[in-house]
């Protein structure tokens, strides 16, 4: 039915360099309905009006070809209250997100009834949409602008033991931030960051959980932080989520395959500051983790590294999730090798660090992402403070510092060297129902049930 409505005028392919700009705003020939994507986050690359109550959306990537992360976001006006038919049709990709409504751009419900009909390859849907003069907002996932994102980082910077700063700029200037949690002034370090792919909104929503869960006050973080920095870095790509990308920069380059040559501003700066965390200190870096989102959750890590900091880490803290989650499936892939030039693989093969990409479902209902995130966020804090401290130059200087005070003969001999340190081996059930699966490569589908 679709061929018909869509002739071939309009359907562009995603080298036709009109469709790859995001924002359009369209009004109907009797002035009654205007749909735009003319704000952070959307995208709608063409509109065009088929009959009185019908609408068709061209919904297109920034570049080609491109992962299938099809990200649509656009808002409704209707000067008459009426149901509008909308004929999205998706160039270069697929129907992936259900639709998500707001009436504010802020508070959002999932709205998967909008949705009528769909062609068999999930290049045309069809959603009949009620509207009326309130705006509509429409999007594959709740809009997560960077303004939001900001605002959350503003109010964790009214805590005296979080500050954030700017640690680079992306290709288009917007700052990329990083926030540093912590009560200590000679940490040992976790790297988080989020959002090098703009639409996955999910892993943000985990990311921010499990940031405010390491902020809390809550007994276990608060002796994490005196014990531990976690830098943040929420938004690896701000460029691409202002302009509704479906997965790149404003260079069209998919960030999370750009850890072998950085080639692009983000990752550089996100570079320089994981070595600085790594230059500080032998062992100082305990933790990477990359946040994301696909099909299902899911952990990515790395081919089994042995040569990896903290030994053994990732097993334990999955089994800790699923001991704590005993109704929840903790399903890991930890054979991820397709792409060599993601952050995990970077910081795994070069750092020598323990790395994980962290994904959450599209569609895992967002009190689980919550319930997950913080719990995930809590055990991991707890073994990485079963760790045994640090006896690094500088700690030692502190208690040397404080012998010196009587002594005028100080020790100056260096000490030995000290083992790697090493997790306790775990009392608690070391074999819960971990769920393994094969084969799954970041931003395909992971077949796993
Ligand atoms: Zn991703």
């Amino acid at each position: 039915m679709y061929a018909a409505l869509f002739g071939s005028t309009l359907i562009g392919t995603a080298a036709d360099t009109d469709l790859r700009r995001g924002d359009a705003d369209f009004r109907s020939r009797n002035g009654d309905v205007s749909i735009t994507s003319a704000f952070p986050g959307g995208r709608m690359n063409r509109c065009t009006q088929i009959n009185d109550d019908t609408f068709a959306i061209t919904i297109a990537p920034e570049s080609d070809p491109i992962n299938d992360s099809a990200w649509y976001a656009f808002r409704i006006e209707s000067q008459r209250k009426q149901t509008i038919r909308v004929l999205l049709h998706y160039v270069g990709g697929s129907h992936r997100y259900e639709p998500k409504i707001s009436r504010d751009g802020e508070t959002w419900q999932s709205a998967t009834e909008l949705i009528s009909s769909a062609s068999n390859s999930g290049q045309d849907v069809e959603m009949r949409i009620p509207v009326d003069a309130e705006p509509l907002w429409i999007a594959g996932q709740e809009l997560l602008s960077t303004d939001e994102i900001s605002q959350w980082s503003n109010q964790l910077t009214r805590l005296p033991y979080v500050a954030k700063k700017r640690i680079g700029r992306s290709v288009q200037g917007r700052d990329v931030e990083q926030l540093t949690i912590t009560q200590s002034d000679d940490p040992d370090y976790v790297y988080l960051i989020a959002r090098q792919h703009p639409p996955e909104v999910t892993g943000a929503i985990g990311m921010v959980h499990f940031v405010d869960a390491l902020a809390s006050d809550s007994e276990i973080a608060q002796r994490f932080r005196k014990r531990f920095a976690a830098l943040v870095v929420p938004t690896v790509n701000p460029d691409g989520v202002h302009h509704g990308h479906w997965r790149c920069n404003a260079n069209g380059v998919d960030l999370n395959r750009d850890w072998s040559h950085f080639t692009q501003p983000e990752t550089q700066a996100v570079r320089e500051q994981l070595l600085h965390c790594r230059r500080s200190g032998e062992d100082r870096l305990c933790l990477f983790v990359d946040f994301h989102s696909t099909y299902d959750d899911v952990f990515y890590i790395p081919a089994p590294n042995d040569r990896v900091f903290p030994a053994g880490f990732t097993r334990q803290w999955f089994a800790a999730i699923q001991n704590r989650f005993p109704r929840y499936d903790v399903a890991v892939d930890d054979n991820h090798n397709a792409h060599r030039s993601t952050s995990k693989a970077w910081v795994d093969r070069t750092l020598g660090v323990t790395a994980v990409t962290y994904e959450f479902g599209d569609e895992t209902d967002r009190d689980t992402i919550q319930r997950v995130a913080t719990g995930a966020a809590e055990e991991m804090m707890r073994l990485l403070l079963e760790l045994p401290e640090r006896k690094s130059p500088e700690r030692k200087s502190h208690e040397q510092r404080s012998r010196e005070k009587g002594s005028l003969l100080a020790n100056q001999q260096t000490a030995p060297p000290t083992p790697r340190r090493q997790l306790p081996s775990q009392p608690r059930n070391q074999n819960p129902e971990i769920r393994l699966v094969s084969g799954v490569s970041d931003g395909e589908p992971a077949v796993v049930r």
